[in-house]
């Protein structure tokens, strides 16, 4: 069978960006869709699309990008989370499949509670607060994000959402940020340890250092929140955390020393503890009473 034009083009994005990624196919076609709207359809049928010189002279710049080791997410502007689609782009963490089952956690730790008061401390995109306002509308949500520069994609996230959280550019540290108590208080925070940060992809080394160090030993901000926000839990409330490879038995050292108590783990899609809730307790009393 004779290939089409652009089939021949989809074929030499894909052979280029094999030097970069054991994704090639997948990433030659999300390129492609970007700048001309080629789909695998498009492709298993042998329909020929036309690429203009400008579109040429586009794809041509964003493979180029891609062999440099920029992220795809950032060359699209945009990445998928819990099925919804986020802005991206230099400066901000990009969202992770593997924080979906923190927001899965989240959404079960709310359940039986009505009209939900929620923090997102860390915030970045927003991917995590925006998808719990959007999962339970009747939740009042408050995001905090330091970085100036992921704060704009995650007030561009929330705008494109019709803006159902309110946002903060501050340090998730200081507590007097925000007035009040909440039902839940979540966060993917940065937790990679100095190792991990040396050994880092070189794609990985593209996203804001900021999102991703969490000083030598990972633990740093879960210590501080430990510290600050079991206090800022109404009555049978809970802090989830997304955390690292192995920082289990520590974060949940730090949660059981400041009180918290239903520690309880959860996997990500490949079998690493990813995910810690704990609960406060009922009013002073040890365990929940069954009503
Ligand atoms: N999951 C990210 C990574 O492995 C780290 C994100 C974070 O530090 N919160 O690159």
């Amino acid at each position: 069978m004779v290939k089409s034009r652009i089939q021949n083009v989809y074929e030499n994005v894909r052979e280029a960006l094999e030097r970069v990624t054991d994704d090639a196919g997948f990433e030659a076609l999300e390129l492609m869709h970007a700048v001309c709207g080629l789909t695998r359809q498009d492709l298993l049928m042998g329909r020929d699309i036309s690429l203009s010189d400008g579109q040429q002279k586009k794809l041509d710049e964003l493979v180029r990008r891609r062999l440099d080791h920029e992220p795809l997410q950032y060359l699209l502007g945009e990445w998928d989370f819990f099925g919804r689609t986020f802005s991206v782009g230099e400066g901000v963490l990009i969202p992770r499949g593997d924080t979906e089952p923190l927001v899965e956690a989240c959404l079960e730790l709310i359940k039986r509670k009505h009209a939900p008061r929620i923090l997102d401390l860390c915030t970045g995109s927003g991917c995590i607060g925006i998808t719990l306002a959007l999962e339970r509308p009747d939740a009042e949500v408050w995001a905090v994000e330091k970085s100036p520069q992921a704060f704009s994609y995650f007030q561009k996230n929330n705008q494109s959402f019709g803006s159902p959280i309110r946002g903060i550019l501050g340090d998730a540290l200081n507590p007097a940020l925000i007035s009040g108590n909440f039902d839940l208080i979540v966060s993917n925070p940065p937790y990679l340890t100095r190792s991990e940060m040396d050994a880092l992809q070189p794609e990985v080394t593209r996203e804001p250092a900021m999102a991703l160090y969490g000083q030598d030993d990972g633990l740093y901000f879960y210590k501080e929140f430990c510290k600050i926000y079991p206090q800022r839990l109404n009555p049978g409330g809970a802090l989830a955390f997304e955390i690292g490879d192995g920082q289990q038995s520590a974060v949940c050292g730090f949660l059981t020393e400041s009180g918290m108590i239903s520690i309880c783990q959860k996997h990500d899609l490949h079998g690493i503890i990813r995910v810690i809730t704990a609960r406060n307790k009922l009013s002073g009393q040890e365990t929940p009473a069954e009503t």
